[in-house]
């Protein structure tokens, strides 16, 4: 079906079926931060990407102004999306393209399984995308029959493994080499023997393993990194080459693209394909970078379908804070720094979107009724890292902190911590009351502090104490000596 029901009928939230179910935040990184394997590979694959990304930055001199023209070009599209969007589906249609409209992982779904089976095929060769994750494309092919091969390393390497990807850039960021031949030796039907963890061994084996579907694959599916408005051209950006022979091999493609990925115009790449390799993998430029405008007799697929998936989209364009989670490119360069994800890892997001930006897209995208999503928005410490590196200054703490009391408005009940925060309030509308509590807390400091640190707090309060000690209250609360010296400094003090 087409969508076009997606851009008409309004806001709406999305769903990734793949990901729900999965526990909250604080559950699932209390198990990944026991995982000492996990936590080392994570922390040496991060330090060094995030090393080079610094020094590719670094080099450009106008770096700050290509971050505001990438931010100002999101923005506009943002502004008039839906101009851009009747633009681009005007040209890609007129190039022989089709436009198909998905307001949800459902529709969307539907929509690429029917294509596939409309050429009578049962295979699907896959360039990788963060689009289709969402949606949960591969597994609902599996149960309309079709099978669909990750043609990315990394995708590869999550796929047979029957796994999750953790990482926007390198899904397979928690898998180290030995990992990693263990799994081609257990699942690579052609595996050549005696396979070594050398990486020139590993990557040989993936070559020649993907080599047979692309050339026998009828049917390729994509994401989009970038879609031209006013020409109809879409770009996909990649490294290892594995996206080039999906695009132009097979004789239909099919490219699932979220509605926010447009730019006005060629110019504008100019922008982007400087900041999206140099945030991501730390180059000055993209080893391949694919771009098709519709179809051309005797060159590349000779059917084209552009999927338009909303999923949630909408409803996080119509708050004015939290739509700048929108402008993302997906570079990864948040996930790198920030010091949760380093160590809880990406599965703990629950949700194909890790690490900070995951924690901002996936509750506005599915909202916070479910404990995963409403635990998201706290999976942060606020230290602001994320919103330094980002290519196009998406301001993450800013949409955290708007995102914590949606939770507290319209997230799940939680009675306890309601009664603490009415509590709290109470008292410090009060200086009178304020004050008391203050004394309060100072008598019991006696009781339940140890060398100036509360090791473990009484009751739920624990939860607190639980991973980290806490500072004792002082002996004379900061308006106590006031009060008392008029604020002199005293001998020895
Ligand atoms: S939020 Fe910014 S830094 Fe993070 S993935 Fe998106 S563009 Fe990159």
């Amino acid at each position: 079906m087409t969508g076009r029901a997606a851009r008409e009928d309004g806001p709406g939230r999305g769903a990734m079926p793949t990901y729900l179910g999965t526990p909250s935040f604080p559950d699932a990184a209390r198990r990944a931060v026991s995982d000492a394997r996990l936590r080392g590979n994570l922390a040496h694959a991060t330090t060094t990407i995030r090393a080079r990304r610094a020094e590719a930055v670094a080099e450009l001199d106008d770096w700050a102004e290509l971050r505001e023209a990438g931010r100002q070009i999101k923005d506009h599209v943002l502004e008039h999306l839906g101009h851009y969007l009747r633009l681009l589906e005007e040209k890609v249609t007129g190039a022989g393209g089709t436009v198909h409209w998905a307001r949800d992982a459902a529709e969307a779904d539907r929509i690429v399984a029917d294509l596939v089976k409309a050429t009578g095929e049962t295979e699907v060769v896959k360039v990788k995308s963060m689009a289709t994750q969402e949606i949960g494309l591969n597994e609902f092919l599996a149960e309309e029959g079709i099978t669909a091969y990750e043609t990315d390393l990394a995708e590869l390497i999550v796929q047979l493994g029957d796994d999750r990807p953790s990482h926007l850039l390198v899904p397979a960021v928690h898998r180290n080499r030995a990992d990693i031949r263990d799994i081609f030796l257990r699942a690579m039907e052609d595996v050549p023997a005696g396979l070594t963890d050398s990486p020139a061994e590993l990557a040989e084996a993936a070559r020649r393993h993907l080599r047979a579907k692309f050339l026998s694959a009828k049917v390729a599916v994509s994401g989009v990194n970038f879609a031209v408005a006013d020409t109809g051209t879409l770009v996909v950006v990649e490294s290892e080459g594995n996206g080039r022979m999906c695009l132009t091999l097979p004789e239909t493609l099919i490219s699932v693209m979220g509605i926010e990925k447009i730019v006005p115009s060629r110019r504008d790449l100019e922008v982007f394909l400087q900041l999206l390799p140099r945030s991501s993998t730390a180059e000055r430029m993209n080893p391949y970078t694919s771009m098709w405008t519709g179809v051309h007799p005797g060159d590349g697929p000779r059917n084209f379908h552009l999927v338009l998936l909303d999923n949630g989209r909408t409803a996080t364009l119509a708050d004015d804070v939290g739509r700048q989670a929108l402008r993302c490119i997906r570079c990864s360069a948040c996930l790198n720094v920030c010091p949760v994800y380093r160590r809880a890892g990406g599965h703990a997001y629950g949700s194909p979107y890790p690490g900070p930006i995951g924690a901002i897209l996936s509750p506005q995208m599915r909202g916070v009724g479910s404990e995963v999503d409403a635990s998201l928005p706290f999976a942060s410490s606020l230290c602001g890292a994320c919103y330094e590196v980002c290519p196009v200054a998406i301001d993450i703490p800013e949409v955290l902190v708007r995102l914590r009391a949606r939770v507290v408005e319209d997230g799940p009940r939680r009675p306890l911590e309601r009664v603490a925060m009415a509590a709290a309030g109470w008292t410090l509308r009060s200086p009178t009351r304020l004050a008391l509590a203050q004394r309060a807390a100072s008598s019991a400091r006696r009781v339940v502090a140890r060398g100036g640190r509360i090791r473990r707090l009484p009751g739920p309060l624990g939860a607190w104490t639980e991973t980290r000690d806490a500072p004792a209250p002082p002996s004379e609360s900061f308006r106590a000596w006031w009060a008392r010296t008029g604020g002199r400094e005293e001998d020895g003090g």
